[in-house]
């Protein structure tokens, strides 16, 4: 848990900073900078601003009400707290978790921000303090939680100084979003009580519904309206039939050994198993899911987000409040409900914009499962029932329809590919691969999923569904598989099925493209599942046999071989986001190393999560860069004012060669180091 330490303000409660005797007093006022983009120089580091991030603080300061849509990673954070860095007077911001809000309080003190933090966990003690410092003028970001604003007349209080009101992850407000949040629905007429502060909400999710949404129950006054491109490029999407989960999933987890990744899996009983089965491989690995008590959960998050704990595998109970920006890698070893909760869970991946790699494991099986968990409490009503396979649909079509997985996620959000103009045109011609440029960051980009040129898919598709027209629709697609493949059991040559002619007509294909097809036609609608007495069934559709009778289009990809155990990273197809464009050396990697033990030390110390002392990417380029002196370790990106003073000497000395362990040990916060 966060040091309750990192909430205090220090004009009460003075702190020795860490290691730094210079800056005992801060974090001191911020009004000297008023230019958004000085500020963004001097405090945060960055030499320039992210789309959008400009305008959305530009508003903000003309107090203008605002909409702000970027996807994960996008910079959101820094649209509100730019003005309080700024002296424009105090933003409050609304987040829904507790545990987030902690470490957003302990990330801006550590930039030199004067921020704090009300909630329900926050004692009495503190409380007072902040409300004194409150009082004084001397907080210029104060993170409330939902049920704090409505409980007590706090803006009015605020008012004289409320420069902004900022909701953070605004779709909570709408019940279209993946998370409603009930309190967040109550805020807006607290919010009328302080009319003249300008409203930004903050958000990742891009349909438009959501949008309106949220406009309209926070009460948006004919706001900007800055919604952002929603593709991500840092992140490789893969997608793959799944035939081997507890195999698959580790393929992934072993290409980053010792860093941060997620597995999503649908049920408990997955969960457990794959946890089970990453912990006996040796992964430092644990479950997450709603069956587990509270403060176990709140453990594994504790210890993911402070790097203490390299794998979590979870249901979707897991996500919200994951801050962690270094995780390399996000696996869904079940398919997702839909593209939405795919967008969301898969983005966690990269927040801090360097690779990472997202990859679904696609069983036909699992939408039927989803189906079977939607109707648990009796059957949907018409229209949730629809809109229900309309999502499975599309996020079965984007597991196996071998088109560019970058454009699927973008369009599906009603947004072109690629963003720059000279897109393709809306509806390429059946059968024919997309005329646009390879991504580069799509198995399919990358060349690993081949689609079948039309005529062969055409006849492909005909003759499994042939079969199962064969079969009568009373048989699951284990049979009608190994009928395909020409594997006859001793139930197939009972009833004589190895007589039939499509016995054995695929049987050069290999069980996984038969599989994988089998889950193409299902996506596609040729064939579906009819359930009965609790058994799957394989029929046919009106659409397959209009395929049979030549009417219609297909497509079919043929799955990727087998990974084997030994992986030729030379090969181009076997690109993983880890092959950065700049690969560290071998003796890099121990300098990045002992870099990464440094800043988990020193977070350990502060009881804060690493990643906000600095992001993979300043420890990267200090890695590369080897700079010798603090003027030269600021030219890093990412290093502002305050963090160069705080860490800059300890960090040169550890590039020095320093052991991390006695650098760390030979400063405490009674021993400030010497300059
Ligand atoms: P979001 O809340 O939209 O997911 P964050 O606010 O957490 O994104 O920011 C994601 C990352 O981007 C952070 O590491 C942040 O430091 C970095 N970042 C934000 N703005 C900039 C910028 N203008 N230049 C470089 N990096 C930035
Ligand atoms: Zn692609």
């Amino acid at each position: 848990m966060p040091n309750p330490d990192n909430q205090k303000l220090s004009p009460l409660t003075p702190r020795t900073p860490f290691f730094a005797p210079q800056v005992k007093n801060a974090p001191s006022p911020p009004s000297s900078h008023t230019d958004p983009l000085a500020a963004l120089k001097q405090i945060w580091g960055h030499d320039a601003f992210r789309p959008l991030q400009q305008q959305a603080v530009d508003a903000a300061m003309a107090r203008r009400d605002t909409l702000v849509v970027l996807p994960t990673g996008g910079g959101k954070s820094l649209c509100y707290q730019l003005p309080a860095a700024c002296g424009s007077g105090l933003v409050v911001v609304i987040s829904p978790l507790i545990a987030l809000m902690d470490d957003q309080v302990a990330a801006a003190r550590q930039l030199g921000l004067r921020a704090a933090a009300l909630h329900s966990h926050t004692d009495d003690r503190h409380r007072q303090s902040i409300r004194h410092d409150l009082r004084q003028g001397h907080v210029d970001l104060l993170y409330l939680s939902p049920e704090r604003l409505v409980m007590s007349d706090v803006l009015v209080s605020l008012s004289p100084r409320l420069a902004l009101l900022a909701v953070d992850e605004a779709h909570c407000v709408s019940h279209w979003g993946h998370e409603f949040r009930p309190e967040y629905r109550q805020l807006a007429p607290f919010f009328d009580t302080v009319p003249a502060c300008p409203r930004m909400a903050l958000t990742a999710t891009a349909t438009p519904r959501v949008q309106d949404d949220v406009v309209a129950m926070l009460g948006l006054r004919q706001p900007l309206r800055l919604v952002g491109h929603v593709d991500r490029p840092n992140l490789l999407y893969r997608a793959l039939p799944r035939q081997d989960q507890a195999r698959q999933v580790l393929d992934v987890v072993t290409r980053y050994p010792g860093q941060g990744g997620i597995v999503y899996a649908q049920t408990r009983a997955e969960v457990e198993r794959l946890a089970a089965s990453l912990a006996k491989a040796g992964i430092s690995c644990a479950p997450y899911h709603a069956g587990l008590d509270p403060a176990h959960r709140r453990k594994t998050q504790h210890d993911f987000v402070h790097e203490q704990l390299d794998v979590v595998v979870a249901t979707i109970a897991f996500g919200m409040g994951i801050d962690r920006p270094n995780v390399r890698f996000v696996v869904h070893a079940n398919t997702p409900r839909s593209i939405e909760h795919y967008q969301q869970e898969s983005g966690r991946a990269g927040r801090d914009g360097l690779p990472a790699e997202c990859v679904l494991l696609f069983s036909g099986g699992d939408l039927a499962k989803h189906r079977a968990m939607s109707a648990h409490d009796g059957p949907l009503p018409p229209e949730r029932a629809q809109a229900l396979e309309t999502q499975l649909h599309d996020i079965g079509l984007y597991a196996v329809a071998p088109i560019c997985r970058h454009r699927q996620l973008t369009e599906h959000f009603a947004q072109p590919y690629p963003s720059a103009p000279a897109a393709p045109p809306a509806s390429p011609a059946p059968n024919s691969p997309p005329a646009a440029d390879p991504c580069g960051a799509c198995d399919v980009c990358l060349g690993q999923v081949q689609e079948l040129p039309a005529p062969q898919a055409l006849l492909t598709a005909q003759k499994i569904i042939s079969a199962v027209w064969r079969t009568g629709g009373r048989f699951g697609r284990g049979y009608v598989a190994k009928l395909l493949l020409g594997k006859a059991d001793e139930r197939m040559t009972r009833r004589g099925h190895d007589q039939w002619r499509v016995f054995g007509i695929l049987a050069d294909a290999g069980p996984r493209a038969v599989s994988a097809w089998i889950d193409q036609l299902l996506v596609q609608g040729m064939l579906c599942v009819v359930v009965e007495d609790l058994m799957p069934l394989l029929a046919m559709t009106d659409a397959g046999r209009d395929l049979c009778r030549n009417i219609g289009s297909v497509r079919l990809s043929v799955p990727p071989p087998k990974p084997t155990r030994k992986r030729d990273r030379s090969r181009p197809d076997s690109r993983t986001p880890s092959d950065d464009p700049t690969p560290l050396a071998p003796a890099q990697q121990a300098t990045f190393d002992r870099l990464r033990l440094l800043r988990k030390l020193l977070a350990a110390k502060q009881s804060l999560p690493p990643y906000v002392i600095f992001h993979d990417s300043v420890l990267r380029a200090m890695t590369q860069d080897q700079p010798a002196s603090l003027p030269a370790l600021r030219s890093i990106r990412g290093i502002g004012d305050r963090k160069l003073q705080k860490y800059g000497p300890i960090f040169l000395r550890a590039l020095a060669g320093e052991d991390p362990h006695s650098l760390a040990n030979e400063l405490s916060p009674e021993s400030p180091p010497e300059e």
